[in-house]
């Protein structure tokens, strides 16, 4: 399937059931960006700083970049004017720098909280007590240019489709429980971004709201690169 088409059925099949798409473009060059574009695309996810900024120059305006790979703090700044979501926010320090660039940049910056599901030990990302810890501090309270709207996990790499399961279970239970205890009032804490090429309709089946979609879009990536 070309680009185009890809885009066209992930797009149907997952708008139908009220799940965004995100177009994951990492390692891709723009011309592919584009014509996931022009097939009516709009969020695009890459996971790193530098690749988005040199892509997000080139392509349209109207884009939604999120960022979904580790954010070192001092890379902030050169995303900060425009980005539309940071996934990937696992410490209460990336979230302060966030609300310092978001605030210079008079603007609110929207993130997810990146949760720690996988049992491997190579992902980033808080655990469930870390995430409670950090939204029930003051420094968070403080925060008046970030807002969290949900929550992201990563499943362990596996050909388990039961252990995948558990995981995505698990998130959507936390995600649930995190809503109650902290946005009850808010109707912005509403993104549960989980699932791959590889696992996205198990995410979808355990309540996920956004998958993230690469290899499926834009074919095979260069292995190392992954
Ligand atoms: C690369 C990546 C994806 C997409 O992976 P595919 O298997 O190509 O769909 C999704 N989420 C994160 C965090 C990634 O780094």
């Amino acid at each position: 399937m070309s680009i185009a088409e890809s885009i066209k059925s992930l797009k149907k099949e997952t708008g139908e059931i009220n799940v965004a798409l995100l177009a994951v473009s990492k390692t891709k060059p723009a011309a592919d960006l584009q014509e996931a574009y022009d097939a009516g695309q709009r969020l695009f996810g890459e996971n790193t700083v530098q690749e988005m900024v040199e892509k997000q120059e080139q392509l349209p305006k109207d884009i939604e970049w999120h960022l979904i790979g580790h954010l070192q703090s001092n890379k902030v700044k050169y995303i900060a004017p425009f980005i539309s979501m940071i996934q990937s926010v696992d410490t209460m320090k990336l979230l302060q720098e966030i609300n310092k660039h978001a605030e210079k940049n008079k603007r609110v910056i929207d993130c997810l909280l990146q949760i720690y599901i996988a049992d491997e030990e190579t992902k980033f990302g808080l655990g469930f007590d870390e995430a409670i810890e950090l939204l029930r501090s003051e420094e968070y309270t403080a925060l008046k240019n970030i807002r969290i709207r949900g929550l992201m996990g990563i499943a362990t790499n596996t050909d388990s489709d039961k252990q995948i399961k558990d995981e995505y279970y698990e998130l959507k239970t936390f995600f649930d429980g995190i809503k109650v205890s902290f946005f009850r009032k808010e109707d912005s804490f509403d993104t549960l971004s989980m699932g791959m090429s590889s696992d996205y309709k198990l995410a979808i089946e355990q309540g996920s709201n956004m998958v993230r979609l690469g290899s499926t879009i834009f074919g095979s990536r260069a292995k190392k690169s992954v």
